[in-house]
């Protein structure tokens, strides 16, 4: 997250990453007009597909949740949570693909009280993680993941103070899930709209038509909310709708 306004980069103490994660750990201190509770976001990329995982917290409150859990990737994020004293409440996933679930043993282990929460549609996928290690060639083990509760559309989701909103969005996975933060004007996308591009929708389960319906949705909302993406760098909608070609297509 760079020198946008209303986001900043802050310095403290952090665990050292894994050897696995190739970023560095990147905190952000989030402090939207008008909202003085302190709303954080951490975020750690790693894993065999390079994907995205954000920890996002109610500070006041001391309550965080986990989006998304890729292999080899939660450790330092779960480390923060505790060294900060923040409670897990869940692991909320965007969707049943390997590469965002495959740490949700994890993440039990250290927070048995993290409700899990998956859309149904998506719940096959991720109770067969085999299916999927096989199709894609993996040198994984994914334990099987049964989450707590099915997610549904438009449902009204708490971390502390902090308002989110499960956006059902499928076409790149039929359980895809977008989470909105409308106080905060930010984004979870998940596979949806990432690194300039969008999610693949050749697999077995896409569908095409259900990505454009998704895009148009997500992209119907304020241009200033922030996008975090399944995979490559945050951006906002504005910038999609500017420059990405894939959804201009979509939008056209
Ligand atoms: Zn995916
Ligand atoms: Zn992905």
């Amino acid at each position: 997250m760079g020198a946008r306004p209303g986001i900043q980069i802050t310095g403290p103490p952090l665990p050292a990453n894994t050897s696995v994660s190739r970023q560095p750990l990147r905190l952000a201190v989030f402090t939207p007009d008008g909202y003085t509770s302190g709303m954080i976001v951490l975020t750690n990329t790693g894993g065999v597909a390079m994907t995205n995982s954000f920890l996002i917290a109610d500070e006041t409150a001391r309550q965080a949740v986990l989006f998304d859990a890729p292999d080899h990737t939660v450790a330092p994020l779960l480390e923060t949570a505790t060294a900060r004293g923040w409670e897990l409440t869940g692991l909320w996933l965007t969707h049943g693909h390997f590469d965002h679930f495959a740490d949700h043993a994890v993440v039990r282990q250290k927070f048995p009280g993290a409700r899990i929460l998956l859309h149904a549609l998506d719940q096959p996928k991720a109770r067969q993680p085999e299916a999927q290690t096989r199709l894609f060639g993996l040198p994984l083990v994914i334990p099987p993941l049964v989450a707590d509760a099915d997610l549904t559309d438009n449902q009204e989701l708490k971390i502390g103070s902090l308002a989110v909103v499960a956006l059902h969005t499928p076409g790149h996975s039929p359980g895809h899930v977008a989470y909105y933060f409308p106080q905060e004007q930010l984004l979870v996308g998940g596979d949806l709209i990432i690194g300039g591009s969008i999610g693949r929708t050749d697999l077995p389960d896409s569908d095409p038509r259900q990505m454009q319906a998704s895009v148009r949705r997500v992209m119907s909302l304020p241009g200033a909310t922030r996008l975090l993406g399944g995979h490559g760098q945050p951006t906002t909608l504005r910038q999609e709708q500017e420059h990405n070609l894939l959804v201009q297509e979509l939008l056209a």
